[in-house]
């Protein structure tokens, strides 16, 4: 048992063997006819993913600098942005403005619920000058779905703001459409449905956010888009990128595209209703989120349960990673992953650790 490991957890997520072999091949370099044409295809496979026509970048980064790198090429100094937040990940969006100086509006969500497309509406009403409205399209936190198609329609009929989209936990395991739902940039990492190591991440930029990140004044030179764009031509990065990890991007990438995108979201689909319906039966305890998206289910601990000590005997007796709530959830849930490379039969070890605990503890 102790050398198990089991990962439970919405990112980093487990890894496919073919996903291994890849990053486990003879470093090359990255300025080389070679990786041209790695990245070429990890781009190309990334359009298919994201569901666009338009720009793919990728940097060396986790999902933050991605997020980061939408707030400093699409803004400048005083202007005007809505960040609709969900839980963590939308507070994510804040602390970034306020680190360049911006100080956006925020409609706030009750956590567990999702973003309320009225209530959107009622916020946008007589703001002709918002720049761009942020999102969440799963927020990890809370295991809650924004339905982005409709949360993009109102933005697009109630102002001229572009739509940004934090995909991170939602891209490959939700669907998502970047240019049928108007999206103008939806941002990602690779640990997660990506199904590869964490260092990558990836911004979807349409022409409208291409054209904003020309005139945006915030500074900028690692994340900068314009760079990103022009080395893309290229077939190059402009800085050394994770070149390992972007050998295992194209073997993850090479795996979803036999699987067919919407049997990825139906994977998805399947894996939540196993793992509910075994949580159901096997614990009785009430499920957090009131908009559910299919990535995780969080799970409220009966009062008196320590969730910090029941989480970290399981992964030392059982070695399965479990998550945890975090800030006001610390202790209280616990959030199953069913994400990316995770099976039914992950998720039968992860229900079976904790009914063993949990046994007599029902709410
Ligand atoms: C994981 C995640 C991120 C990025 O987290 P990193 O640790 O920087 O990769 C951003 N948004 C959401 C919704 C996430 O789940």
């Amino acid at each position: 048992m102790r050398d198990r490991n089991i990962m439970l957890t919405p990112g980093p997520t487990p890894l496919p063997p073919q996903v291994l072999e890849a990053m486990s091949r003879p470093l090359f370099h990255h300025r080389t006819e070679k990786f041209g044409r790695l990245f070429a295809q990890v781009i190309s496979d990334m359009k298919w993913v994201y569901r666009t026509s338009g720009s793919v970048l990728m940097m060396t980064s986790s999902g933050t600098g991605a997020m980061e790198s939408a707030v400093v090429n699409l803004l400048s100094p005083g202007d005007a942005t809505l960040v609709c937040t969900t839980g963590v990940f939308g507070d994510r969006f804040v602390a970034i403005h306020k680190a360049y100086g911006l100080a956006p509006e925020v409609l706030p969500s009750e956590w567990g619920r999702a973003v309320d497309p009225d209530a959107l509406r009622r916020t946008l009403k007589g703001k002709p000058g918002l720049k761009a409205v942020f999102f969440q399209h799963t927020d990890t936190s809370t295991g809650v779905l924004n339905d982005i198609k409709t949360l993009a329609r109102i933005v697009r009929e109630e102002s001229g703001a572009l739509v940004v989209v934090d995909s991170v936990s939602g891209l490959a395991c939700e669907p998502l459409e970047t240019d049928a739902w108007g999206l103008d940039a939806v941002l990602t990492g690779s640990q997660k449905g990506l199904m590869n190591a964490p260092g990558l991440g990836f911004a979807a930029v349409g022409e409208r956010a291409r054209k904003a990140s020309d005139e945006a004044k915030l500074p900028r030179f690692n994340f900068d888009w314009r760079l990103m764009q022009k080395s893309l031509a290229d077939r190059e990065t402009p800085w050394t990128p994770a070149i390992s990890i972007v050998a295992g991007q194209a073997a993850a990438l090479q795996l979803l595209r036999a699987e067919g995108m919407e049997n990825v979201w139906k994977r998805h689909v399947g894996l939540a209703a196993h793992a509910r319906r075994l949580l159901q039966e096997k614990l009785g305890l009430p499920f957090y989120a009131k908009d559910p998206a299919n990535i995780l289910t969080g799970v409220v601990l009966p009062q008196g349960v320590d969730g910090v000590k029941l989480l970290a005997d399981i992964l030392r007796e059982d070695g399965i990673s479990i998550a945890g709530g975090q800030l006001g959830l610390k202790g209280k849930i616990f959030r199953l992953a069913h994400m990316g490379y995770i099976s039914k039969a992950d998720i039968d070890a992860g229900v079976d650790a904790l009914a063993r605990r949990l046994v007599g503890a029902k709410a």
